[in-house]
């Protein structure tokens, strides 16, 4: 293989792609070049991650790792900080105008899952987090129509919800009034049994079974005096 053919190889390496290719990263989206390449969106990350530099090369895609000259350890660490720089990022790129037109897409597409309520007939929901500090709690889903949140897939629990924030599900659908359900869902009421009301009326059933009973009973010797009258 000639040294040029190694390099487009390489070349075609994405990060950012590869990770949001992977199962279980269907949530986060592709943020664009641009974005990542403007240290102004990137105020205050610097000091969150140890391998900060390497992380961002990788995610602005202008350095390839060279696996060889690193221990396997080392190579795991970066991985792990690349993956944690990204998702600080995705938080914030996901409220731009881009990035919500972006997971605006993946929603109608319902890959944020569906509500598990009945009555809300599988809306889809919106990924969130319940704080926006890191490493402080998962991912959950929030349904537009009854309002609540739910823990999402089982391949999705182990995400940050610090990575969606907790803001992201209201500005998309303040910003974009198209994408609210139209009608919330119906209401369940309970059947109500009252104990009292039943009460009566098993009385009154048994009470009218024993009156056809004795209604019957006396059919049935009225025919038999009959019967006996007829033979004498
Ligand atoms: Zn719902």
């Amino acid at each position: 293989m000639s040294r040029t053919d190694s390099d487009s190889e390489q070349d075609e390496y994405d990060w950012v792609e590869t990770f949001c290719d992977q199962r279980g990263n269907e949530f986060f989206c592709l943020i664009d070049e641009e974005y990542v390449n403007s240290n102004f969106n990137l105020t205050g990350l610097r000091q969150q991650v140890r391998y900060y530099k390497t992380a961002l090369k990788l995610i602005r895609n202008t350095n390839k790792l060279d696996l060889e000259k690193l221990s396997e350890e080392k190579v795991l660490e970066i991985e792990e900080d690349t993956e944690y720089l990204y998702g600080l990022i995705h938080s914030r790129y996901i409220v731009t105008d881009e990035g919500m037109r972006r997971m605006a897409k993946k929603y109608r597409a319902g890959i944020f899952g569906k509500c598990p309520n009945v009555f809300c007939n599988r809306q889809p929901c919106l990924p969130i987090g319940l704080y926006d500090e890191p490493k402080r709690d998962t991912l959950k889903i929030y349904c537009p129509k009854c309002r609540d949140l739910y823990l999402p897939k089982l391949r999705y629990r182990k995400i940050d919800g610090a990575y969606f924030g907790t803001t992201f599900p209201h500005l998309l659908l303040n910003t974009r009034k198209k994408l609210r359900p139209m009608k919330p869902p119906q209401e369940y009421k309970p059947e109500i049994i009252d104990p009292k009301i039943n009460k009566t009326k098993m009385e009154n059933e048994i009470k009218k079974e024993e009156e056809e009973e004795l209604v019957n009973n006396q059919k049935k010797e009225e025919n038999e005096e009959e019967l006996n009258t007829e033979e004498k």
